[in-house]
């Protein structure tokens, strides 16, 4: 089997060139992301592999699929970036549903940690040998309220690491989780009652219709004087612009960004010797009180090896037995064509 692999990383390379070379799988790696003008590249190959930024819309499954490209494998959970409804039918579309909560769920703590406890300053002061204090007055997680939105796979790793900090929870999820509630510490509220009643916000759902700017200008209004707002999630459950004039007013405390709406064309990539054209993303580094990692939250060993070993399993299971547990999107009967040869 022969995988054509987009929007390359060096870190990639470690662990799919072990999981690939123990299974057989052919892997040509490109540094390019997948979009209409690179699809081109997966002429011959039975399978591409996708990241988050990559450009999985009508008019590249329409062009894989006429490459006779059997499968997009996703090497991530998210998979808004794939029109899943045009997919249906023409290309089998395999993802890694759970890779490592907690990498996600303890960088969205380091982040909140790092905001309030103001270490980003304290760490460039003491490089400077300016071992003030002043402004770096922070305040106790203990006893304060985290309100999580989702309560998934991350969204309940992310909740045992608050109530070891001694928070409250509280939890919004279109599905709440039976037995997560419990008398102390952890309750299901509803969206609103959320919004008011938490000193900290962290998103943990993902991105659907339902969910595209939940945080905007109005729902930010219902919100403590103070919120933190942390996103690990998806860029696009924030309206940007609507958080920055909030922070502008003073009515967000501080914004731990992990996502952006508009990344793709930025994050993953050293941008250092460029001009920022996003005004919105270069006014919000600019504050103070808002931390930016680059969609980072995935990034650990445990992560990259999960990912490859789970990525290469998909592919094998499904062209070997014709099935794979994780595919959200089928192609046509891939069993039935196993056996036929026509589909592999
Ligand atoms: P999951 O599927 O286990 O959990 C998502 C939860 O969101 C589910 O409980 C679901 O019921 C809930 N949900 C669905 N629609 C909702 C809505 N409208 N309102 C509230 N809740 C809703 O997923 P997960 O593994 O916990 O991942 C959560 C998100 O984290 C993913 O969607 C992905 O976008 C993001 N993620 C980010 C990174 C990163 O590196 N920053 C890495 C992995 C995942």
């Amino acid at each position: 089997m022969r995988v054509a692999f987009f929007d390359t990383k060096s870190y990639d390379k470690k662990s799919f060139d072990k999981y690939a070379g123990l299974n057989g799988v052919e892997i040509k790696y490109f540094e390019t992301k997948l979009n209409l003008d690179t699809a081109e590249l997966a002429h011959g190959f039975d399978a591409v592999c996708a990241f988050v930024n990559d450009t999985v819309d009508k008019d590249v499954i329409d062009r894989l699929s006429e490459m006779n490209v059997k499968a997009v494998a996703l090497r991530c959970a998210g998979f808004n970036n794939v029109d899943m409804r045009h997919a249906f039918g023409k290309i089998h579309v395999l993802r890694v549903p759970a890779y490592s909560p907690y990498a996600v769920a303890e960088h969205a703590m380091a982040l909140l940690l790092t905001s309030i406890r103001r270490i980003h300053k304290s760490y460039i002061r003491s490089r400077d040998f300016n071992f003030s204090l002043s402004g770096l007055t922070g305040f106790d997680l203990h006893g304060k309220t985290v309100g999580v939105i989702g309560t998934g796979r991350i969204g309940r790793v992310f909740i045992d690491i608050a109530r070891g900090f001694g928070m409250k929870v509280l939890a919004y999820d279109k599905f709440p989780s039976p037995g997560l509630e419990n008398a102390d510490d952890v309750r299901y509220v509803s969206l609103d009652e959320l919004y008011e009643n938490s000193d900290i916000i962290s998103l943990h759902c993902p991105l659907t219709d339902d969910t595209t700017h939940m945080i905007n200008e109005e729902t930010l209004k219902k919100c403590k004087k103070g919120v933190v707002i942390i996103n690990t999630s998806r860029g696009g459950l924030v309206d940007a612009e609507d958080l920055l004039n909030a922070i502008k007013s003073r009515h967000v405390g501080a914004a731990c960004l992990d996502v952006y709406e508009e990344e793709s064309d930025l994050f993953f990539e050293d941008n250092s010797g460029h001009i920022l054209n996003d005004d919105i993303l270069a006014r919000l580094i600019s504050m103070p009180n808002v931390i930016v990692t680059s969609h980072q939250a995935f990034l650990t060993e445990e992560a990259l090896e999960n990912i490859a070993k789970t990525t290469i399993k998909n592919l094998v299971d499904l062209f070997e037995d014709g099935q794979c547990a994780n595919e959200l999107c089928f192609r046509g009967n891939a069993a039935e064509d196993c056996k036929s040869g026509k589909c592999f």
